[in-house]
This record gives C-alpha cells, structure tokens and sequence, in this order.
C-alpha cells in the first residue's frame, strides 16, 4: 500500500494514530462522546462527525440498515498497534457491542486504526493502513475535511459526496417542545400528539441529546393547569414517542414526576419552580434520574443551600444540573450579565444548562418577534459554549448545530 501523507502541522513520529469511530445503534452522538473519553492517548484533532448510510451486502436483513455516524480523531499513543487494536476492542466491548455478532450487524461502536504514522502492518488480525481505506468514500470524505491528502493510488473522487448530516458532539441540545396552546414562542403549533411526535423526531434527528417536553406555560403572567390536565397533555404523545431516546418532562408537580417516571426513556426532570416534595426528590434519586434546578433570581446563596438539601435527600451531584434561570426574576441586564458570567456557575460542580433560546431580553438589543429570535439565540450559544456550558436549551437544534459544526472545523484546522 503507498504511504498515506500527513497533513501539515506539528511534527508526526510513529505513535501519531488517526482512528475511525463509527455507530448505527443507542444514542449515536453520545457513543462517539464516551467513547473519545476512553481512547487510550492524548487527542489532538477531531473531524465533525457526519451520518452516512449503512454500506451493507445485498443480502442484509432490512432493519440492519440504520445510517451510521462516524467521524476521525488523530491521537498520540504509547501503544503498539496490536494493543491499540485490543484496548479499542476492549472500549468496544465495554459499550455493550457483541464481538459474536454478525459481521455486517448494526453496533453501538465500531472502532478502526486508519494510520499508524507511517507504519504498514499485514498480520492476520490487523492491516494497516486500513484496508477499507480505499473503498470507502466517507472515510476518504472526512480525511479531506482535515486536510490529509490521500495519495493518487487509492484516492476516490469524493468531491459530489454528501453526507446525510453534519453534528457537532459540544455543546449538547436539549430541544424544546412545549405541548401547550400558550408557550411564548411556538404556544399551539404542537398541542396535537401526532404534531408534537413529528417534532420530537425532527429535534432528536437535527442533534438534540434530549428532548424537554413542558405541558404548561410558564410565560409571565401563565394561567396554571392542574396536575391531571399536564398529564392528559403528556400520556398520548410519551406513548408515541418509544423511539425518542431520551426526555426530560419540565413540570412542577408530584403527580406529573410520579407519572412520567414510569417510562424508562424519561432521564431528566426539569424542575423550573423548585417546588417538588421531598418524597418525589427521593423517587427522582432513586431512579437515577438527572434533576434540572433553576436559580430564580440573582442569589447564589440559595444554589448553594439547595444543592446541599438536594444532596442530603440523596440526589448525588452528577444527576443534579444548574440552570441559571435567564428571564426568572431578573432585570435585562442582569440576563446579560449571567449569561457573562456563565463559567461561574461551573463552581458547584454540577453540570451547567443555560435556556436563553428566544427569551425576552433579547428585546434589549434586537426588534425581532420571539419566534424569529435564532439569530440572536446563536449568538448567545456561542458565547455559553466558550464559557464551558454543558447543555444549551433551544428551539431551533437545526441551526444551532449548523453553526456549530463549523465552528468546529475552524477549530479544529
Ligand atoms: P470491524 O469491527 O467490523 O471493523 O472489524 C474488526 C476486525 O477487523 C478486528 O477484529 C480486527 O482484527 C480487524 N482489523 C484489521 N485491520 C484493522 C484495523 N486497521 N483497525 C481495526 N480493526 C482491524
């Protein structure tokens, strides 16, 4: 095989690495995330990561053909490539991948060494440079977006090829969908189940990481629906959604957390009002269910105070997710000035979401009509994902991921 190029940049010795990552099943983006976290060497450039369909042989069953995400990091190791090869096995493994399972079969991941600097390898359980190299466009597609040149020999023309979709994996979406007629800036596009199903598909798809479902507007001025109401709002349409992977219900009522706690895709509670008894906080503790909590106005006395009463009811602090409130009991300013002040919130050692998406102190600085707000909601967004924000809670996860991918690219040139 012709020796493949570096691109240009630090100086490559021999432990330099560029891994493939791929995954058609579970959580996809959240895969590839943990996956990164266990690789064994130092990363030094990430590709965005595209979705491509599956390549499959004419005889593959047909639900084996679920698109794929894949994308490539370069990585400095100490492994040789047999223990590279082994402890990638390994990290397979540890995600829940069958080794016994068909060759062509869906996998939750799919670890290759492409290079290995300049090394070739031909043993009975490795090649390298991968052999698949040269038949595979996405391969050739996403070493061209990081700038390796593929040398003439196995080079393919990828220069039509197009992705089904582009993701970035930071910062994560948590998309909105409110099932409600009044909500500030989509009240009444998603009341009906089957609307809201398609939106909840639409959000997962575009990159959300978790799709926050609020049955009550809680807009200034909101009228209050009882208890039974939300839950008449939320029952039909969790019913639809077995194929969301992951919901967070926003509600401030026992009777609603006791409710949706019953189905195994809801991971979060999004408690805005601080309200929920001390009986569901264990219920929520126990299932370990992720706890959102809101700081209502400019006091960090009380994150501090709840943090400790939350933790003493059980609630450990990597289920528990600090949210600064913007638009709760805060002047304009004061908005601006939290949303400035973001990594401070990174103190408590909980991970950090900030909800800005559309909100009214964007009418300080922008004549725009909240549903027409995504412009100024980026702008904030990138500025929460420097300052280290775990979570961004938006409505359009569409165009948040579209600038973020670039931003990415830029990055990571
Ligand atoms: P798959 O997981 O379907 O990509 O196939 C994995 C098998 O391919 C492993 O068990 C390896 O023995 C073999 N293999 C050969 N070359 C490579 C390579 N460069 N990277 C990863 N696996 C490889």
């Amino acid at each position: 095989m012709t020796k493949i190029q570096n691109p240009p940049g630090p100086s490559f010795n021999n432990n330099l690495v560029l891994l493939a990552l791929g995954t058609n099943r579970g959580d996809r983006l959240q895969n590839l995330r943990s996956a990164l976290n266990c690789l064994p060497g130092r990363l030094l450039r990430m590709s965005h990561v595209i979705e491509t369909n599956a390549q499959l042989p004419p005889a593959a069953p047909a639900d084996w053909n679920l698109p794929y995400l894949n994308m490539l990091v370069s990585m400095k190791t100490d492994y040789a490539p047999a223990e590279l090869l082994s402890a990638l096995k390994l990290i397979e493994k540890q995600h829940g991948r069958d080794p016994e399972a068909p060759r062509w079969s869906p996998r939750v991941l799919d670890l290759d060494i492409l290079l290995y600097g300049n090394k070739e390898v031909n043993s009975a359980s490795l090649t390298i440079p991968h052999a698949e190299l040269k038949n595979r466009d996405f391969l050739q597609f996403l070493m061209e977006t990081m700038g390796y040149e593929i040398p003439g020999a196995i080079k393919m023309d990828v220069s039509g090829y197009a992705p089904l979709r582009h993701y970035a994996l930071h910062p994560k979406f948590v998309g909105i969908l409110n099932v409600t007629p009044d909500s500030f800036s989509d009240g009444g596009k998603f009341l009906q189940p089957d609307k809201a199903e398609q939106q909840a598909k639409k959000l997962q798809l575009d990159g959300a990481s978790i799709i926050d479902i609020g049955a009550q507007s809680t807009r200034p001025g909101y009228d209050e629906i009882p208890p039974s109401e939300e839950i008449a709002r939320l029952a039909p349409l969790l019913d639809r959604c077995s194929d969301i992977k992951n919901i967070s219900i926003d509600t401030y009522f026992d009777d609603v957390v006791k409710y949706v706690l019953g189905k195994n895709n809801v991971k979060w509670i999004n408690d805005q009002a601080s309200v929920l008894g001390s009986q569901t906080l264990k219920l929520i503790a126990d299932r370990d269910v992720k706890l959102v909590i809101m700081q209502r106005d400019m006091s960090t006395v009380w994150l501090r105070d709840r943090l400790k009463y939350l933790q003493n009811l059980g609630l450990e602090k990597r289920n528990i997710i600090v949210d600064p409130g913007i638009g709760f009991g805060k002047t304009k300013y004061q908005n601006l000035h939290l949303i400035k002040q973001l990594k401070m919130l990174r103190r408590h050692g909980c991970e950090v979401l900030l909800g800005a998406s559309r909100k009214s102190f964007m009418t300080h600085h922008s004549a725009a009509p909240a549903a027409d707000r995504d412009l100024e909601s980026i702008a904030v967004a990138c500025h929460a994902r420097d300052a280290g924000v775990d979570y961004l809670r938006v409505h359009n996860v569409a165009d948040h991921m579209r600038f973020f991918v670039t931003k990415h690219c830029i990055e990571n040139a």
